[in-house]
């Protein structure tokens, strides 16, 4: 009989493309998604532990869990992802409902951690290397034109407020025979559009001691392939863009013009403390030269509020440099302490209250800039990959991504739907645009 299962995913893209593995695999074990817990058999909790709201989450959606799991006793609860592979069996102590845990680099080891759990009560698997299987899995992928690819995993920049580097280990990059061919199979699928995923997507290669397997050359590789409309890549590291890079995103007629490009901090000694490899002025050379090689591209970013011992000048020195490079959007935080890492023990933390303030204040001018940019796009013609649509009174509402991934409406008609259409923009707001056919 088929089991159910149902997953609950937190945090980063690479969480979710991790998800979709784990649900490949559940499924050669007879396990189906199910959208609704409470008739799961199996529910899986795909935890992050960027920041202590995330850890939160995760453990409160697992307080309503003990209570289904109360009700149905053979329900099993499994935790996995970054809190997992930090917190390994110390999450039976604190969650006794969880009755298997496994880490981020033994995904691959579920078969043989299920066929335990039919005997044991409890089982914890974290490994600090990846599992090797024998057997090949495929991923689950959600429904629609986008996937998303993983090529690189882990990171060696250790900065001082993250956990990554402990949770997803070293820097491994997959081999790009295995990625080309896992990107033809997505394209089979009818996948339009792929997103290259890594959290240093743009260090791909490093690793292999070759220069000439970078991402630049994968990039090449993968614009080749009938049949694949568009290709992305985030999370880029400032100093890993190359000028070869910068012009293959400008040469190549598939990948699009955007680039996720986490600053920080708009001051250079924040930036030291933060053991980030770059200063505001080399920053903002970096992004100068990319708008100059590619037109229209959009640049997105992070910034943290209230970083260990940062000055009120400092904090303004970020605001200042939102203006000034002009940032499409930014997704911004107040710095959260994280085990492990070296800020999290720093003697000169800034208060709640004042991290609060700053991240507020931080907000506000990120969304002010993040209109500018849209509304620049009034009245020039974008060409929007259509995916999604609505029924409005009469009318169906086509919903896509500009090639700089601006979220887009327009009226049209469903057949065009996975088809590059041209549109002209009539409206801008903070989280979309607006427009019509261009006849
Ligand atoms: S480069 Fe990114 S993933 Fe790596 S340690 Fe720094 S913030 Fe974390």
């Amino acid at each position: 009989m088929t089991k159910k299962v149902y997953i609950e995913t937190l945090g980063c893209q690479m969480n979710k493309s991790d998800s979709e593995k784990i649900l490949g695999i559940l499924e050669t074990q007879g396990y189906k998604e199910t959208t609704l817990k409470e008739e799961a058999d199996l529910l899986v909790m795909n935890t992050c532990s960027i920041r202590a709201a995330s850890e939160n989450k995760a453990f409160s959606h697992l307080g309503i869990w003990k209570k289904l799991k109360k009700a149905n006793p053979d329900i099993k609860i499994a935790v996995c992802g970054c809190i997992a592979q930090q917190t390994k069996e110390k999450i039976f102590k604190r969650a006794p409902q969880v009755d298997l845990i496994f880490g981020t680099h033994n995904i691959e080891e579920l078969p043989e951690l299920i066929k335990q759990l039919a005997s044991k009560e409890k089982v914890c698997s974290i490994l600090k290397t990846p599992y090797e299987s024998e057997e090949k899995f495929y991923s689950r992928r959600q429904e629609g034109l986008s996937a998303w690819l993983p090529i690189i995993e882990g990171c060696d920049y250790f900065c001082t407020y993250c956990v990554v580097p402990y949770t997803r280990g070293r820097q491994r990059s997959r081999l790009p025979e295995d990625i080309i061919s896992e990107a033809k199979e997505i394209i089979s699928q009818g996948y339009k559009e792929i997103t290259l995923l890594g959290q240093t997507v743009d260090s791909y290669g490093k690793d292999f001691g070759k220069p000439e397997i970078t991402l630049s050359s994968l990039l090449r590789e993968l614009n080749g392939l009938d049949g694949l409309m568009r290709i992305r890549f985030v999370t880029s590291h400032p100093a890993d863009i190359t000028d070869e890079l910068i012009k293959t995103v400008a040469k190549l007629d598939k990948v699009c013009e955007y680039f996720h490009l986490p600053m920080q901090s708009g001051s250079t000694e924040v930036l030291a403390k933060m053991k980030r490899p770059y200063t505001r002025d080399e920053y903002l050379t970096l992004v100068n030269k990319i708008k100059k090689e590619i037109p229209d591209v959009a640049i997105t970013s992070d910034f943290i509020a209230g970083f260990p011992g940062e000055t009120e000048e400092q904090f303004n020195e970020t605001l200042s440099i939102i203006d000034e490079v002009g940032f499409d959007q930014c997704n911004v935080a107040a710095y959260s302490p994280r085990k492990q890492t070296p800020a999290a023990v720093w003697k000169d933390q800034i208060s709640y209250e004042e991290k609060k303030r700053r991240h507020l204040v931080l907000f506000e001018k990120t969304k002010e800039a993040t209109v500018k940019a849209n509304e620049k796009y009034v009245g020039r013609v974008l060409q929007v990959l259509p995916d999604n649509y609505k029924e409005q009174s009469d009318e169906i509402i086509l919903t896509g991504r500009t090639r700089n991934n601006k979220l887009t409406h327009f009226k049209g008609s469903k057949d065009l739907i996975g088809r590059h259409v041209d549109v002209e923009i009539t409206e801008a707001s903070i989280w979309c645009l607006k427009g019509r056919i261009k006849l």
